[in-house]
């Protein structure tokens, strides 16, 4: 499957048989499907943070890990096989360790400000 939605196909009887997609600029040959020169989807994580909530009941404090250098996942299977590990690890410092990825973080912080529009707060 092409990403891009021109169909060099329905173009059969082209006069030259290679020219650019009027779409997306890559070189199609009239009569054949559209090659695919997208590449694969990756995921990229600039940073990762580890929360134990912790057991305040129990004098248990929360704790937070951030984990920073970038990572780059080749899909979004690998990210969570990737995140299973980190639980895992951190399974031996914490009771139960959740791990959120920057991009997880970001949209809950974009969540947090819709929510919570400046304006309501008083300002000075
Ligand atoms: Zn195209």
């Amino acid at each position: 499957m092409s990403k891009c939605s021109y169909d060099p196909r329905i173009v059969e009887g082209h006069a030259l048989g290679m020219y650019h997609c009027p779409e997306c600029g890559e070189m199609v040959v009239a009569g054949i499907d559209h090659p695919d020169y997208s590449a694969p989807m990756e995921i990229q994580e600039d940073y990762l943070e580890v929360c134990d909530p912790g057991d305040p009941s129990v004098g248990i404090q929360s704790a937070t890990w951030k984990i920073t250098g970038g990572f780059i996942f080749e899909n979004e299977v690998d990210r969570e096989e990737f995140r299973e590990a980190i639980q895992q690890a951190f399974g031996l410092q914490a009771e139960n360790p959740q791990v959120a990825f920057e991009s997880e973080i970001q949209a809950e912080n974009d969540m947090w400000d819709q929510a919570a529009p400046d304006d309501e707060y008083p300002v000075g």
